[in-house]
């Protein structure tokens, strides 16, 4: 017999923390807790096995489960002492869906399950208090009915909203329990209208309606979204989790509340959290109303006149101090709690390792380490390297900021500026068409996670640091200013309001996510920089990883940025990038227009004294470190005149006629220039092309010697070769322009000639190449292009279904396809090593940068990695990660 239902409670659990892929992340934490006696509601966990039989089976339940559920609420009634569907002394309970990975799009909470028209009364009379279980059957039906039934929350909205009118009142508060009760005759009246028949009224089929619509939800399409987006398998189902009710909302000495054991957003050693007195659950996520601090500190730091729980329920505080710190102490990292205070009994609803900006990421990692709870190799693996992302952006020039026009909470970092939107859908339509926005709204719900992701940042104007804008945010890594209350928003009229000030959609707004604040227009930025944990941890990384981190860069300022990112060395100098500045490009265009040798060399001649400079530059800026220059690789008709402006130009820079210069033009036109007149090519039947880039390079080489004192080590590299023969080819000309420049300055260079292995057949004849080749780099994104015969370019119509239907396991162009391009990477490394073992092996695609990338790199140990120069610490850590043969740790 398949054992499908963990009992726990704090007198016995049948699960544990380990067991996440059974029992789902939020029940496995619940055992956890429980078998640390800490106070958890008694309740049982239906596993995700379940959920997969679920689905094998057209819909249906294991024919067994039925009974383990029966046994497992009775269970639950021996502990409370509470009898499900007992009339006169009921047991209510919540149903709470919970997958492996926690996923803010599954199907909400319903709580109070088990209240009917008959237990409501016995409720009232129990708890002595009335208007508190009318409170409860409200709250009840409108989940129940929405989550359960499909009838939309908003419908119960109206009622209330309109009913309160009709009172004069404005809060729910102002409700007495007679008040609720005609309220929920409207609510109950409303259901039966939707769904043509009465609101549920026996528990048990409350019960397995509520079970039935987890499982439902795990397939819905808020939830497939969001596992597209985080790369959660669909296997993986959701547990269900029925728990005993326990009541924050009996009154003034009951509350319910969300707390972090260190700040979420700056890593700060502080418990950080929110509560609502006399409230239950739902309240505090909605930002319905605005939380209170649990803190003394914090409620003073933020100015609030209201009292913080450490102030207004004194024992209760100790106590789930003391308890945020044993959680904290058990999982060796960051939790991020939920608690009810039912009339002054503290209750733990869940416990998880906490989302967090990457600045509280380093920090708090930093810090374990320095106080011992964990080792330096952890830290290292509890910081996700992408996200580091957010740390290598500007932020706003604190000169030219202007003062907010509003004020809200910090909810997550950064700076951004864009169009104002006011609907997730607008945000997605910007987003189309290449346009930048910031996303206003009142509040937002799991429906707006696609415009979220579209938008740049986030404006709310209700809500706390808890509430959904802000944990989303904060898990994207987008900025977002919560709880603005001074903004008002009209829908309608498609406009904000805040300090007297009328924006409109589609006016610039600047919001600072760090400091909570929102300003008018847009706001210069300034360069991020590496300090304090950050550069902590980085250095903790350096002393672990194996690769060395390269950067692709060709300019001064992106050598210069990258040298302060820690690269060692250049990877790719891509000198074609050096040809469109300026007026280089016409003499470039002058070169590939020529007819004759001689026309050739007049215009490389013109060419040979900025290339030359570049270099020395790039040497200079580089002292001591490798550079890998790459001799040009584009398909000359990138660089042909376009208009007749451009040809009219270089005729007259050349002399001859602009007709000429046209037909010229077009006989340089490609059918496929991505397979055609490129790479090594241009040098084979342009030898004076690859001559001149030598000279240069060897020139530039003595030049910056000379100037530092310091030898400069070339690294020259031949691209797109697709066997040894090219290779020796160039590299006769490479030879013998480095004993031209010595002879010409007396001066030796050391350097060293390589190629880029980017065809299939130079990957299979690397054996060979590496006779003559001192190292090679992997060219990736042309290697990926040819090995799976798809053009970078025009992959955007199918490659997305690919991904979305599972046939490729992610886009290629972004991580390395291990089994195919990795295959070759492999075989080329093998080859090459085995004739000559100290062969240099690096990789500069895109996927130089890509952290997944990076791990398949270490698996065939190559040498280095090189990527753009703001992905340089991404790769550093996610090469320490990968010697430590350890994922990263999720906390994003
Ligand atoms: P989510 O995954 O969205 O956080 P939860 O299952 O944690 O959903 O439930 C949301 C909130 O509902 C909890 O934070 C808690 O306040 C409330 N809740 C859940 N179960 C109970 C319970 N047994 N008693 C009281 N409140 C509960
Ligand atoms: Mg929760
Ligand atoms: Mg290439």
């Amino acid at each position: 017999m398949t054992k499908w239902v963990y009992s726990f409670s704090a007198e016995r659990a049948e699960g544990h923390g380990e067991m996440k892929s059974l029992l789902g992340g939020k029940g496995a934490n619940l055992h956890e807790m429980a078998s640390l006696h800490l106070p958890v509601p008694p309740g049982f966990t239906i596993t995700t096995e379940v959920c997969t039989y679920f689905y094998a089976n057209g819909k249906t339940y294991p024919p067994d489960l039925a009974a383990q559920v029966n046994e497992a609420v009775a269970e639950v009634e021996r502990q409370t002492g509470r009898g499900f569907g007992d009339a006169g002394n009921p047991l209510l309970l919540s149903v709470r869906s919970g997958a492996r990975a926690s996923m803010p799009g599954m199907m909400d909470t319903v709580l109070n399950l088990g209240l009917n028209d008959a237990s409501v009364e016995s409720l009232a009379k129990s708890s002595g208090d009335e208007r508190f279980a009318y409170d409860s059957y409200r709250r009840f039906i409108q989940m129940y009915s929405n989550v359960v039934l499909d009838v939309d929350s908003h419908n119960f909205e109206d009622i209330l909203e309109e009913y309160k009118n009709s009172k004069g009142h404005t809060l729910d508060t102002d409700l007495t329990a007679a008040d609720w009760r005609s309220v929920i005759v409207e609510y109950k009246a409303k259901v039966a209208e939707a769904i043509g028949k009465p609101f549920p009224q026996d528990p048990r089929d409350q019960l397995w309606g509520a079970i039935g619509a987890v499982f439902s939800s795990w397939m819905n399409q808020r939830a497939n979204t969001y596992r597209r987006l985080n790369s959660i398998p669909a296997e993986w189902g959701t547990a269900v989790n029925v728990q005993a009710m326990v009541f924050g909302n009996m009154g003034e000495t009951s509350a319910t509340g969300v707390a972090f054991t260190r700040n979420p957003s700056t890593g700060a050693n502080d418990l950080y959290g929110e509560f609502l007195v006399n409230a239950q659950g739902e309240d505090v996520v909605a930002g319905i109303r605005t939380p209170q601090n649990i803190t003394e500190a914090a409620r003073k730091a933020a100015g609030s006149d209201r009292p913080s729980l450490e102030t207004l329920m004194p024992e209760v505080f100790k106590q789930f101090a003391a308890t945020t710190k044993l959680l904290e102490k058990h999982y060796r990292d960051m939790q991020d709690l939920e608690f009810t205070v039912e009339r002054g009994k503290l209750w733990m609803l869940q416990t998880r390792n906490g989302k967090r900006t990457a600045r509280a990421a380093l920090r708090v990692a930093v810090e374990m380490a320095n106080d011992g709870m964990i080792t330096r190799e952890e830290a290292i693996t509890r910081v996700e390297p992408s996200a580091l992302d957010q740390l290598l952006h500007p932020t706003l020039d604190p000169k030219a900021k202007p003062a907010p026009i509003a004020t809200g909470l910090p909810a997550s970092p950064g700076a951004a500026s864009g169009e104002i939107v006011f609907s997730a859908d607008e945000a997605a339509a910007l987003r189309q068409a290449g346009r930048k926005s910031i996303l206003v709204r009142v509040e937002t719900s799991p429906e707006d996670i696609h415009g979220m992701h579209a938008a740049e940042g986030v404006v709310t104007t209700r809500g706390g640091m808890t509430s959904h804008a802000a944990v989303v945010a904060r898990g994207m890594g987008k900025p977002c200013v919560s709880g603005a209350g001074a903004i008002r928003i009209d829908y309608a009229a498609q406009t904000m309001t805040a300090s007297g000030i009328t924006l409109k959609k589609g006016d610039i707004l600047t919001i600072d996510g760090g400091a909570g604040q929102v300003m008018q227009g847009a706001v210069p930025m300034v360069k991020p920089e590496m300090t304090g944990d950050f550069l902590t941890l980085m250095g903790w990384a350096d002393a672990i990883r194996r690769m060395k981190v390269r950067a692709n860069a060709e300019t001064a300022t992106d050598a210069r940025v990258a040298r302060s990112f820690g690269a060692e060395g250049i990877g790719l100098c891509r000198t074609e990038h050096m040809f469109f500045e300026g007026e280089r490009i016409v003499a470039v265009r002058e070169m590939i227009l020529a007819d004759t040798e001689q026309g050739r060399r007049a215009a490389l001649a013109k060419l040979l004294p900025m290339q030359r400079k570049d270099f020395a530059e790039l040497f200079e800026i580089m002292t001591g470190l490798p550079v890998t220059i790459r001799l040009l690789d584009p398909p000359l008709h990138e660089f042909l005149p376009q208009t007749d402006e451009e040809i009219d130009e270089v005729a007259k820079a050349m002399g001859v006629s602009a007709d000429k210069l046209r037909a010229r033009s077009a006989e340089l036109h490609e059918v496929n220039p991505m397979l055609g007149f490129r790479g090594v090519r241009l040098a084979i039947r342009y030898p004076e092309i690859a001559e001149m880039q030598a000279r240069a390079i060897f020139e530039g080489a003595v030049e910056a010697g000379r100037k530092t004192g310091a030898p400069v080590t070339a690294e020259i590299m031949v691209p797109l070769v697709l066997g040894r023969p090219e290779l020796d080819s160039v590299k006769a000309i490479i030879v013998a322009m480095a004993e031209t420049v010595a002879r010409e300055t007396g001066v030796t260079v050391p350097y060293h000639v390589g190629t880029m292995i980017e065809l299939p057949r130079a990957a299979l004849r690397a054996g060979d190449i590496a006779k003559s080749a001192e190292f090679f780099s992997f060219g990736t994104n042309d290697l990926t292009q040819t090995t799976l015969g798809v053009s970078r370019d025009d992959a955007a119509s199918f490659l997305g279904i690919y991904t979305v239907k599972g046939l490729l396991p992610s886009d290629p162009f972004v991580t390395i396809d291990a089994e195919g391009v990795g295959e070759l990477v492999k075989i080329a490394s093998e080859r090459g090593r085995a004739t000559r073992p100290d062969i240099k092996l690096g990789i500069c695609g895109e996927h130089g940068g890509d952290p997944a990338s990076i791990t398949f790199c270490e698996s065939v140990h190559l040498d280095y990695v090189s990527c753009s120069p703001f992905r340089i610490p991404i790769a550093r850590l996610a090469a320490a990660q990968a010697a430590l043969g350890r994922k990263a740790y999720s906390t994003a």
